[in-house]
């Protein structure tokens, strides 16, 4: 479990970083990516990674120090907002327009569990794309307690995505990741009968068009149709697109950034499920080895992993 665990987060650095070349780029217009490469929007080094991961590392230390705090959560992404605190080159480079909006929001009110914009159009992918630390951490209250654990997963997307596009995406990812950290087979997971789907149902029913995707929305449709969009649904769908029937960690993942766009986030949803499901040992050495201030991540790692497995 500590390999998948491990697998969860370094993936979602990877997908982050095999994407961020290509960000913003419509599908087809670029040459596809088989691997890190210099440039994109930001133009980072090969192997650097972007919000997703900043993200998800403020995340992670905020579980390893104080637990559950939603403000100590909030007041870390300021952090590395403002003073560029758990960034690649330490600077913050590419804040999210949402993200933006609710930090301030916060700074002015001090309250995380008010600080994110409520209604569907603030819908962005934004909070899935930092997730894995959750189901790392948190794991080990699924199956048992999914309600508690599901709780957790909705609030942790409340500081900036409190929309309920945004809660019930975070409510189904982090059970998925969840489960397939804990072994429980890809197939099943994934299919529209797994019994941990219904319970989450029986618990508070996901919003409509997560439902749709947990339902099995991504295997009947293929590009253009899907879309690895800043949209919360559409990056969903693209990145479980990518993850359902792929081989390896690898072609899953360059499936997700392919498809251009938000190609860094869709590549970070992507490789949490990915690594989650095959494990840190199943990705290739080179994505390993070449991925950038692996330190940062080994930090986070080692006060997430192995709580209470
Ligand atoms: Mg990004
Ligand atoms: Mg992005």
């Amino acid at each position: 479990m500590r390999d998948q665990c491990r697998g969860a987060l370094i993936g979602l650095a990877i997908g982050d970083a095999l994407g961020a070349a290509v960000e913003f780029k419509p599908p087809g217009s670029f040459e596809p990516v088989t691997g890190y490469r210099n440039g994109g929007p930001h133009r980072l080094a090969a192997g650097e990674w972007t919000d997703d991961t900043s993200m998800a590392l403020a995340l992670a230390d905020s579980l390893a120090r104080v637990g559950w705090d939603l403000n100590d959560q909030t007041d870390r992404y300021l952090q590395w907002w403002t003073q560029g605190k758990y960034s690649v080159n330490q600077r913050c480079f590419d804040i999210g327009g949402t993200t933006q909006t609710a930090l301030t929001q916060f700074l002015a009110t001090g309250d995380a569990r008010t600080s994110g914009d409520r209604s569907e159009q603030a819908s962005g992918n934004g909070s899935i794309m930092r997730l894995a630390p959750v189901p790392i951490r948190f794991g080990h209250l699924y199956p048992d307690r999914l309600a508690d654990f599901a709780e957790l997963a909705e609030e942790s997307s409340l500081p900036t995505h409190a929309s309920e596009q945004c809660l019930s995406a975070c409510r189904y990812l982090a059970t998925v990741v969840a489960a397939l950290i804990r072994g429980e087979e890809r197939d099943v997971v994934l299919s529209p009968d797994w019994k941990s789907l219904k319970q989450l149902q029986e618990i508070k029913p996901l919003h409509p068009l997560i439902e749709e995707i947990a339902q099995g929305s991504f295997r009947e449709k293929q590009v253009p149709d899907i879309r690895g969009s800043g949209w919360v649904v559409k990056s969903l769908e693209a990145a479980l697109w990518a993850f359902h029937d792929s081989s390896s960690f690898e072609e899953a993942v360059l499936k997700a950034v392919n498809l251009g766009d938000d190609a860094d986030t869709t590549g970070a949803v992507c490789g949490q499920l990915a690594g989650a499901c095959w494990g840190e040992s199943h990705i290739p050495e080179s994505l390993r080895s070449n991925l950038a201030r692996m330190d940062l991540l080994e930090q986070a790692l080692g006060g997430i992993v192995n709580h209470e497995i």
